[in-house]
């Protein structure tokens, strides 16, 4: 499948805002836009004025590369939250969250969404004790996702879970360090997400 291969970084200033996506470094004084906090390219400087086509768009752009997915995962998500019952943004974030590479990474068994799916291909995480290595599964209330025993050595889960300290679990989740195991409590809200999203954009851009 297609992957973006280019910048972490660039994806950031071209969104203008953190989206989380290199770990350590983006809570460190590394970040690039805490450096240069305006778009990349050559114009980048210059004024930028968006019509409200561009404002939708940029907004699904944040959120498909702050999950990590690709145009056509992300459409179908939001295509699927459109047939559930409730608010289709809303619904679309919530099948984000339920995500296991978001839920791994959430857990703090990997230190950014892509990291957390690129272990989960590499077979260390179990769900509910049975070996699991597709990251769009979506997890249920109960789950427990688990680093599976052979893989509790693995140094970037170890360095991941030692980094944990520094940031705070979502309600929704619960995590046993010392039994490299996590457990889904409930449902995510819309509350869980703290970050800056407006998916109510999105929703007037996919129905355009
Ligand atoms: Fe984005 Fe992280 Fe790079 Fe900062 S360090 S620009 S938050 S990917």
């Amino acid at each position: 499948m297609a992957r973006y291969l280019g910048s972490s970084c660039r994806l950031c200033r071209r969104e203008g805002t953190k989206l989380f996506l290199k770990g350590d470094r983006c809570f460190s004084e590394k970040c690039a836009i805490e450096r240069r906090a305006y778009p990349p390219g050559q114009h980048g400087q210059g004024r930028t004025r968006f019509s409200d086509y561009g404002v939708q768009l940029r907004e699904k752009q944040k959120v498909k590369r702050m999950y990590g997915l690709l145009e056509k995962q992300f459409r179908s998500t939001f295509k699927r939250a459109s047939g559930m019952k409730g608010r289709a943004g809303e619904n679309m974030l919530m099948l984000l969250e339920r995500r296991l590479d978001n839920t791994v990474y959430r857990m703090g068994f990997a230190t950014s969404r892509n990291e957390a799916r690129q272990l989960i291909k590499h077979g260390h995480f179990q769900i509910n004790g049975k070996k699991v290595m597709t990251p769009s599964i979506l997890v249920k209330p109960g789950a427990k996702i688990g680093v599976r025993e052979r893989s509790q050595k693995v140094a970037r889960i170890v360095a991941a879970l030692d980094a944990l300290e520094g940031r705070s679990l979502p309600a929704w989740l619960e995590i046993e360090k010392e039994r490299f195991e996590g457990t889904v409590k409930q449902m995510p809200v819309r509350e869980d997400i703290t970050l800056p999203i407006d998916e109510q954009l999105i929703v007037e851009l996919y129905s355009r």
